[in-house]
């Protein structure tokens, strides 16, 4: 695509959007009366304007039937959940069996290591990316402990070489080749929160399977930014938090897929009573009999008030199409790739350097290390109206999110960015 570092240019993609409209349906934190440049759709996703209703009708539901809101809430509390399969299907590639939402991320997590990290002596492995997010080396951890193994030899990592910001593929390809004796799981990111890799989920399951093992994948970054085929690529667990790009609010219901492949087995799991078999489930008698679904690992009645949040956002995805948002997301994310590197190119007496660490295999998201510039930067841009996340030492994480970021957004980025560089 040919970029243009203007505002008109900029306007004019925005005028071509075929996705324009859902800017309109969130909120914008302000400042000084304008709509902040919101780049960290990564960690927290927008408000969209539809979520007060869909929680109050909850609310109002709860006030007039009580205990029957069960039956008769206009989305009835019992079976809320199961509104979830086909939307949820739709964005990570799976079949509607195959997902369930339910509880938050670390603990599916958990949840899915019980049933799918059954280590022996022989093998017990666990092969993760290094630079995991923090909750998941410590479940993987503590996994390994709770099998008694030491997580020192337990949890391998697979680095990006010296010098490098991203783990080569190849690399991951040889680990998984080098461990396989010994190898009970590969459990990676779908994208690394930090640099925003798109790892590739498809080889990395077909070499896992290969070596014996199983595959899981942590979806955090990648569900609503990437499009995924979790049951085609044969992914045999997977999870996801809805707070993220699916801008269901803070510390809203998580997603699970297993694959169908693994549905209707005599599956070691920790049971709960909403993972049984519905038609008995309130007989209330012993002996679990798990649902057919990805709902036998449900262990909990629905949190209702969230799951209305979640449902407000998939509505909004649902209507947006993932294929539609991708096609964005590319010319969005390459208008920032194209307006960095403008600025360095205007910059080039100066001793600060922007580097983008983000590969070419990525989603909305572009890690940018500011060379020469330390947390000043980040603070001066967030005074000037961009919110845009720090990590240490030097690394600003942006995430144009296609749902609701415009090219104008992007442009209005790159003039802060520029006017605060000194
Ligand atoms: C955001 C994120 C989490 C957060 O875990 P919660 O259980 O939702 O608090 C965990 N793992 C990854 C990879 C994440 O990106």
């Amino acid at each position: 695509m040919d970029y243009k570092n203007t505002l008109d240019f900029a306007k004019q993609q925005d005028a071509a959007d075929p996705l324009k409209g859902f800017r309109e349906k969130f909120y914008f934190p302000q400042l000084g009366g304008k709509d902040v440049v919101y780049f960290t759709g990564n960690s927290l996703g927008l408000q969209p304007k539809a979520t007060q209703d869909y929680i109050l009708n909850e609310l109002e539901d709860w006030a007039s039937f009580g205990v029957e809101g069960h039956f008769h809430a206009r989305n009835p509390w019992m079976p809320y959940h199961e509104q979830f399969a086909v939307p949820v299907s739709k964005i990570v590639g799976a079949l509607p069996e195959e997902v369930v939402v339910m509880n938050q991320l670390t603990v599916n997590l958990h949840l899915l290591m019980v049933s799918f990290y059954r280590p022996t002596k022989q093998r017990y492995k666990i092969l993760c990316e290094a630079k995991a997010f923090p909750s998941d080396q410590y479940a993987l951890e503590s996994q390994a402990k709770f099998h008694g193994f030491n997580p020192n030899t337990a949890v391998v990592e697979v680095f990006p070489r010296e010098g490098e910001h991203a783990i080569r593929q190849e690399d991951i390809l040889s680990a998984i080749d080098k461990h396989k004796k010994e190898l009970a799981l590969v459990m990676f990111g779908g994208v690394n929160y930090y640099s925003g890799q798109v790892f590739d989920m498809k080889a990395i399951t077909e070499a896992g399977h290969k070596a014996g093992a199983i595959v899981g994948f942590d979806l955090a970054h990648a569900a609503g930014n990437v499009l995924l085929n979790l049951h085609d690529w044969n992914v045999d667990f997977a999870c996801w938090c809805s707070y993220k790009y699916l801008n269901s609010g803070p510390g809203s219901v998580a997603g699970a897929f297993v694959h169908q492949r693994h549905l209707n087995k005599d599956i070691q799991r920790f049971a709960g009573w909403w993972g049984h078999d519905k038609e008995t489930r309130f007989k209330m008698e012993k002996g679990f009999i798990p649902m057919p679904t990805a709902e036998a690992w449900q262990l909990s009645n629905a949190p209702v008030f969230s799951m209305a949040a979640h449902k407000a956002s998939l509505d909004i995805f649902d209507a947006a199409s993932m294929p539609a948002l991708v096609a964005k997301s590319k010319k969005l994310t390459g208008y920032l790739e194209f307006i960095v590197a403008e600025i360095n190119v205007k910059r080039e007496t100066s001793n600060v350097r922007l580097e983008i660490i983000t590969p070419k295999e990525r989603g909305c998201q572009l890690s940018i290390v500011a060379h020469g510039m330390g947390r000043s930067l980040h603070e001066k841009l967030t005074e000037a109206g961009v919110i845009s996340d720090w990590r240490e030492p030097n690394v600003i994480r942006c995430a144009p999110v296609p749902l609701y970021n415009s090219f104008e957004d992007v442009y209005r980025f790159g003039e802060i960015l520029m006017a605060n560089m000194k």
